[in-house]
């Protein structure tokens, strides 16, 4: 059966992208069969997958990318993954089946999905930190993803979509509103007047660790590296916007009143080697530095004459507990969060999303439109 592969780098012919006759039901999916560029994310039909016990089959409308989905298809020593894979964590769409022993309340309700995927079972899981469980997966990465039109998963990874929401808003929400609320809330603690450094402001983290760290009665200095992007981080309430590609970025941090040779409270890490060595000079004695990523590099120096003398916290954080989603999602229903898109593609045009989002042009989310 011929295929239409949309897209100009998903149009790339290999030896895998050939579509073998498939018995049953079958979808359209990216899948990637190797790593490399982004012309490895083939359009293939691929049979439709079955929920198992305890999960529901989720008919997808949209799905965000992250840049966890560029580490994986330019791949890492440490990941290991089941070809054909297929990418995607941040996932909306409508429950259009059951597995055995799913909750039938479920059936054709609209969901956002929970990226994190774990036993449920252990002492992690059930102390509420399931994105410590030794089992912890990621849609995407550790199992297939949301570039395809369904998708079984289990039923705890499913959350009520508000209605006024749609699906491409939807799915601009769990991943990087996740990361951001464990960060600056969970484990950064952050209190009303602290002062909160967020680098790159315009990625999916920095959008959303400057809204929670507003709703949260924080003052935000916000970094990016374009007047435009800076301009968009005021309109979301930024207090202090700073231009990362002036030299003197540091010595305007210290400009902004009340930080000085103090310090700010809080540093939103997640751009690693570049900034490491003035995030920690920046931030103040006792303060907090949480780190989620190393988009520069992870092979940063640090200096521990500072750490030490002036006792500054430095804090690991990867992703977020289910349960911090269900109040993510209130808060944005509420009007209090607002996912930011900056552009959409058709699922086929996967390869054009990836290497928009790998520009670093964007503010905001790149999402995918799937779906009929
Ligand atoms: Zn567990």
């Amino acid at each position: 059966m011929p295929v239409h592969f949309g897209g100009t780098f998903a149009h790339q012919e290999t030896a895998h992208t050939l579509v073998l006759p498939i018995l049953g039901s079958t979808m359209r999916a990216i899948t990637l069969h190797r790593h490399g560029d982004p012309s490895v994310l083939a359009l293939e039909v691929v049979a439709d997958p079955s929920p198992g016990p305890g999960e529901v089959l989720v008919r997808i409308e949209a799905c965000a990318l992250n840049r966890l989905d560029l580490f994986v298809r330019n791949g890492a020593p440490s990941l290991r993954l089941t070809y054909p894979h297929i990418l995607g964590s941040d996932i909306a769409g409508r429950v259009v089946g059951l597995g055995a022993g799913a909750d039938p309340s479920w059936q054709d309700r609209e969901v956002v999905l929970n990226p994190g995927i774990s036993c449920g079972r252990c002492e992690s899981c059930l102390s509420g930190w399931d994105n410590l469980c030794a089992r912890y997966g990621i849609f995407g990465e550790t199992q297939g993803g949301g570039y395809c039109e369904l998708l079984a998963v289990p039923q705890a990874n499913l959350v009520s979509k508000p209605e006024g929401l749609s699906m491409v808003m939807a799915a601009a929400v769990p991943l990087t509103f996740l990361t951001a609320w464990q960060m600056v809330v969970t484990r950064g603690r952050v209190t009303p007047g602290d002062t909160v450094l967020v680098h790159a402001v315009g990625s999916g983290v920095g959008v959303a660790a400057l809204q929670i760290a507003k709703l949260h009665g924080a003052r935000v200095v916000a970094l990016a590296r374009t007047a435009d992007k800076l301009e968009r981080a005021k309109e979301l309430g930024a207090d202090h916007t700073i231009c990362s590609a002036d030299t003197d970025w540091t010595k305007q941090v210290r400009a902004v009143p009340g930080v000085g040779r103090r310090g700010v409270d809080m540093v939103v890490e997640h751009t690693g080697k570049d900034t490491w060595g003035a995030s920690i000079e920046l931030v103040r004695r006792g303060g907090t530095i949480v780190t989620c990523g190393a988009t520069s590099g992870w092979d940063a120096t640090t200096d521990l004459r500072h750490v030490f003398f002036r006792q500054i916290q430095i804090l690991g954080s990867t992703m977020g507990s289910k349960a911090s989603l269900h109040r993510i999602v209130a808060l944005v229903a509420a009007g209090k969060l607002k996912p930011i898109v900056d552009r959409t593609f058709p699922l086929a045009d996967a390869a054009l999303a990836h290497a928009h989002l790998e520009s670093r042009a964007q503010f905001g989310k790149v999402v995918l439109e799937i779906g009929s």
